[in-house]
């Protein structure tokens, strides 16, 4: 048995166990035992081992943690199992990533890594699966579970109520660009899109509103976002409202200014966004800049990368 994988059993049912006084020694040695010496297979090793320190400790069978972690009550860096349903599949951003997304169940919504390395079947969106042996991560204060190559997924033909399935998430990432058509421009009047010499694509020669407004690219590590701020966020991280910008715009004789502008101020700028995900696009809902302590960040991304 591959040594990350004797470690992730050792390390599932000290999770079970620990508040009992149980050590990590006792369930390795008992492992050991039963795998190599008896050569048990693992999942009745994995029975036995439960049972036996059950007795051993006098637990009651109800008072044991559910061998089933429910999201709401993930804690990280340990080691759990969870039914859940993939309710989002997100495009990865690195290569060390096999698949990205939601996975939520009747108690709340978490994100998910699967590795490449784990070599896993994929998973499909609205499928319902159980996964055995992840771990919980916490990365810039998120919490997410990965898929190692010693954990275990299986679909299940169970159905989850998801909670909440569309509520806002929280994303904590890199602004890594902002396009072009962003700032203070000029939107049609009729379906909101920008302007052109006062031509719109769809209405031709329009009415056009000016607004403040920022397309921009998000990215947190595993995946980006088409992130929108509107006039209230722009301001709220920049003191730059409308009033200030068309101030700008005047004084320079050029819109362009603001987005200039905009720009020295947010990008490669961290920020914490709370907001409305549909497929890539993140609508803003609040964000404030997040100051991540880089160098750890950076050995926990290595690290995982190597998981
Ligand atoms: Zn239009």
């Amino acid at each position: 048995m591959a040594e990350n994988r004797f470690q992730a059993i050792v390390e599932e049912i000290y999770e079970r166990f620990k508040s009992y006084g149980v050590s990590r020694k006792e369930i390795e040695n008992r492992l050991k035992l039963l795998l190599y010496e008896f050569k048990v297979p693992e999942e009745e090793a994995r029975r036995t081992i439960i049972n036996g320190l059950r007795k051993n400790y006098n637990i009651v069978k109800g008072d044991l943690k559910p061998s089933i972690t429910k999201i709401s009550e993930i804690e990280p860096n340990t080691w759990v199992s969870l039914k859940a349903k993939v309710v989002q599949l997100w495009e990865p951003n690195s290569p060390a990533i096999a698949q990205t997304g939601l996975i939520g169940d009747e108690t709340g919504i978490t994100r998910f890594v699967v590795w490449a390395k784990a070599n896993k079947k994929r998973l499909e969106e609205g499928k319902c699966y159980l996964f055995e042996r992840v771990v919980v991560d916490e990365f810039m204060g998120l919490k997410s579970v990965k898929v190692t190559s010693a954990s275990e997924v299986k679909e299940i033909d169970e159905p989850i109520e998801v909670k909440d399935e569309n509520a806002e998430v929280e994303v904590v990432g890199a602004l890594v660009s902002i396009q072009q058509n962003s700032g203070l421009i000029q939107v049609c009047k009729l379906c909101g899109r920008v302007v052109k010499a006062g031509v719109c694509v769809e209405h031709g020669k329009v009415e056009a509103n000016e607004v403040l407004r920022l397309k921009s690219v998000l990215d947190d590590g595993e995946r980006t976002y088409d992130l929108i701020l509107d006039e209230k966020i722009i301001n709220s991280l920049t003191g730059i409202g409308l009033r200030e910008a068309r101030k700008l715009a005047e004084e320079h004789l050029d819109r362009g200014v603001v987005l200039l502008e905009l720009k020295k101020r947010l990008l490669g700028k961290y920020l914490r966004v709370k907001g409305e995900l549909r497929f890539r696009t993140l609508n803003a809902k609040s964000a404030e800049f997040y100051k991540p302590r880089i160098i750890e960040e950076v050995e926990k991304v290595l690290e995982e990368a190597g998981a």
